[in-house]
């Protein structure tokens, strides 16, 4: 998918990139996504945004910049905040030395929608894309271009309580009480698409060599493949992310229901 710019309008209130002691979590994120491919480059930047809300209960957010490589050293003006977005005029209404990400609406109407997320992660993933249907991830039912508002309302139909969601053909939203959760979820996702598809794999070739009987109890474990979500691993956290932690409690693997 191709990278085209905003399409929407930005109204910067100021000049000046926000201050926010929170912006190093973010940074942190930013890159943790890019060595994990969760966030692939193009020329000039980096598929995927990651923002988090400023205040709770009010609908304004931090967010990477437009067309910004979350790789690169990501210093305050690489971050934008948004107050508030006109949906309808399509008008972002932002501070910062740069233009919001392109899917800020998209970011702000989950924020309106949602008042227990605090921080948003979209990346884009193969493995999660292939694999996010057979392991139960919602997805949008139809394809549609980034940025636009069909894509938010295709978004909106599958949200519900869902903290994952994969949008068709394009990549997945990860949500958060706090950034560490949004971040973790997206790497345990990865994780676990990446050995389901290792498992799919090796059974479906096995089939072609097998007798009949062992065919058919293949057949059953394909079919009973989703159980597997239900005992993942969870990945160590990302050293650059491990000192933003409040507590140095060992992570819980989420429960197979906060995954859906
Ligand atoms: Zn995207």
């Amino acid at each position: 998918m191709g990278y085209a710019g905003t399409k929407f309008k930005t109204e910067l209130l100021s000049h000046t990139p926000p201050h926010d002691d929170r912006i190093k979590e973010l940074s942190a994120w930013c890159l943790t996504f890019c060595k994990s491919g969760l966030a692939p480059t193009y020329e000039g930047g980096s598929y995927g945004n990651l923002s988090f809300r400023t205040k709770s209960g009010d609908e304004a957010f931090i967010i990477t910049a437009a067309k910004s490589g979350l790789g690169e050293s990501n210093t305050e003006d690489r971050f934008v905040q948004v107050w508030n977005i006109d949906l309808e005029k399509r008008i972002v209404y932002a501070s910062g030395i740069r233009n919001p990400s392109s899917e800020s609406m998209l970011h702000y109407s989950i924020y309106k929608a949602r008042r227990d997320i605090q921080a948003i992660f979209h990346g884009h993933c193969k493995q999660i894309s292939l694999q996010a249907p057979l392991i139960g991830i919602p997805e949008t039912h139809k394809e549609e271009p980034y940025g636009t508002t069909n894509l938010i309302e295709q978004v909106m139909k599958i949200l519900g309580d869902n903290k994952i969601v994969e949008m068709k053909n394009h990549g997945f939203l990860s949500l958060g009480k706090t950034m560490e959760e949004a971040g973790l979820l997206a790497l345990h996702c990865q994780r676990a698409c990446k050995e389901h598809n290792i498992i799919l794999s090796s059974l479906l070739e096995l089939r072609y060599r097998c007798p009949h009987w062992l065919y058919e109890k293949t057949s059953l474990v394909l079919q009973q493949a989703h159980l597997f979500q239900k005992h993942p691993l969870h990945p160590p956290l990302p050293e650059e992310a491990s000192s933003f932690r409040a507590n140095q409690q060992e992570p819980q693997p989420p429960r197979c229901q906060d995954l859906l």
